[in-house]
């Protein structure tokens, strides 16, 4: 019998957590049906039911796709390798390709991240030409970025080139210089939510939940929904111990349903969560609402509908360009079921009716937020059934790999020399490969520490003049 996943191979039977991480392979080849492929992984692993969208409305969530492995920053929890530092930014023309694989194996339309690394290291012409080709590939391209060189003028660029959102990582694992904690780091938000003002791009924040702010998450969900008229997705992810990052595995008290009950704290409504399910029930929570007035109303408290809605429309290809593009299209579809639409009809009443007082006194004005929380696996406890069922990819040289099977052995396929048009291309820049010891400024994370530790003989603190240190 072939091995149910499609990225693990050569596990012994029974094995279902702990898993060596090689073991777990990109898948090489595209499916014909990725929609039906991305469903039987579900089935097999229980998680497919009437509220699931993933194998319903696409193929995948979203693709990650890494266009530098360099960083301005040295976050605590930060997922990349140790020798990200010295890796060398891989040609266009394999960025390209990689573009090209995303394609072949889950279609137009998908989300893409670009990311890295900080993706603004980039040299500036081709992380526009980046975004450019994936628009042109009708790829939805989204930014993830700590926001540092993410100037205006660059968001500008990036829009006109196609960007659909930009995502700032803004949190307390990034010891920024200045910020204490994330109440602190509101007037940072505010600022980089002033830069993509007026653009026709959608702001999105993650935030990193570790013990140090656990207890601000219930702040963090009252600011964004304060700024829904700017910001439209509040993600939070849980720390993982995986990558070069210092502080390890997460607190026990911190977990997705944890997390959500600080958010509702927030939000100040009992919100439900994973109406509509995106993937395996152990990575991903979400819930939708409406903020009017100030005040928040649960998108989906009448969750029958929405599931409903969600079924009878799955089939309907929306036209993701634009979000009014993606409205025209969806109210198309619903005309066109003159029951759906009836019902539709009666939910938009009632959610109305329910909302009345706000809406006179917001003037019909409406914003909609949604809150994701996203529990990464750490590297050396990966759960087969959660890799299988996983909905967010990272793209390597070979194909599209679960992003946390990826995190836990980046090196393998970092490391590895490529093949282009020029000939073989070295992924590590010729002073680091000479017996592999790498200047201290190329070091991060816990390398870092190590290093600066045996030199100085204790643990050296941001700000300290060796943190400055040049090789
Ligand atoms: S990346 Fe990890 S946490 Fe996210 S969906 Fe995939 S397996 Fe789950």
């Amino acid at each position: 019998m072939p091995d149910p996943s499609i990225h693990y191979e050569g596990h012994r039977a029974g094995e279902r957590t702990g898993v060596e991480p090689s073991l777990f392979r990109p898948q090489r080849t595209p499916s014909r049906d990725p929609l039906g492929d991305l469903r039987g992984r579900l089935e097999r692993t229980g998680q497919w039911h009437p509220s699931q969208l993933a194998g319903r409305r696409w193929p995948v969530a979203c693709v990650s796709l890494e266009v530098t492995q360099r960083c301005n920053l040295d976050c605590t929890l930060c997922y990349l390798s140790e020798s990200s530092e010295a890796v060398r930014d891989f040609p266009l023309e394999e960025v390209f390709r990689r573009i090209d694989i995303i394609v072949t194996h889950f279609g137009p339309g998908t989300d893409v991240q670009v990311s890295g690394g900080e993706p603004t290291l980039r040299a500036r012409d081709e992380l526009i030409a980046i975004v450019e080709r994936l628009t042109r590939e009708g790829l939805r391209a989204s930014l993830l970025t700590n926001g540092i060189k993410a100037t205006r003028e660059l968001l500008v660029d990036l829009a006109a080139a196609g960007l659909t959102d930009v995502v700032f990582h803004v949190d307390t694992t990034q010891q920024r210089a200045g910020y204490a904690n994330e109440t602190e780091l509101n007037a940072l938000r505010d600022e980089y939510i002033g830069r993509a003002r007026g653009l026709p791009i959608s702001v999105f924040f993650n935030t990193t939940v570790h013990a140090g702010n656990f207890d601000e998450v219930p702040m963090l969900a009252a600011y964004f929904v304060a700024r829904a008229d700017r910001v439209a997705f509040a993600s939070f992810q849980l720390q993982a111990d995986t990558g070069r990052g210092v502080l390890g595995a997460r607190a026990d008290a911190i977990d997705n349903d944890t997390v959500f009950d600080r958010l509702r704290e927030g939000a100040k409504l009992p919100l439900k969560s994973n109406v509509l399910a995106v993937g395996h029930r152990e990575c991903n929570r979400s819930a939708v609402m409406l903020v009017i007035d100030g005040k928040v109303h649960d998108a989906f408290a009448d969750s029958a509908f929405i599931r409903r809605f969600m079924r009878e429309t799955a089939d309907l290809r929306i036209d993701r360009g634009t979000r009014w593009r993606a409205f025209r299209s969806l109210l198309a579809g619903v005309v066109a079921r003159p029951r759906l639409a009836l019902a539709t009809m009666r939910w938009l009443a009632a959610t109305i009716w329910a909302a009345k007082r706000d809406l006179i006194a917001a003037r019909g004005r409406v914003d909609k937020l949604t809150f994701f929380t996203h529990n990464f696996m750490d590297a050396r406890q990966l759960d087969v059934d959660r890799v299988d069922a996983c909905v967010f990819m990272a793209i390597t040289q070979d194909g599209p790999l679960s992003m946390c099977a990826y995190n836990a052995q980046r090196d393998r396929y970092l490391l590895r020399p490529l093949e282009t048009s020029e000939g073989t291309w070295q992924p590590l820049a010729a002073s680091a490969e000479a017996g592999r010891t790498f200047p201290i400024k190329w070091l991060k994370g816990r390398s870092r520490e190590a290093a600066l530790r045996e030199r100085h003989g204790r643990r050296v603190r941001a700000g300290d003049e060796v943190e400055r240190e040049t090789a």
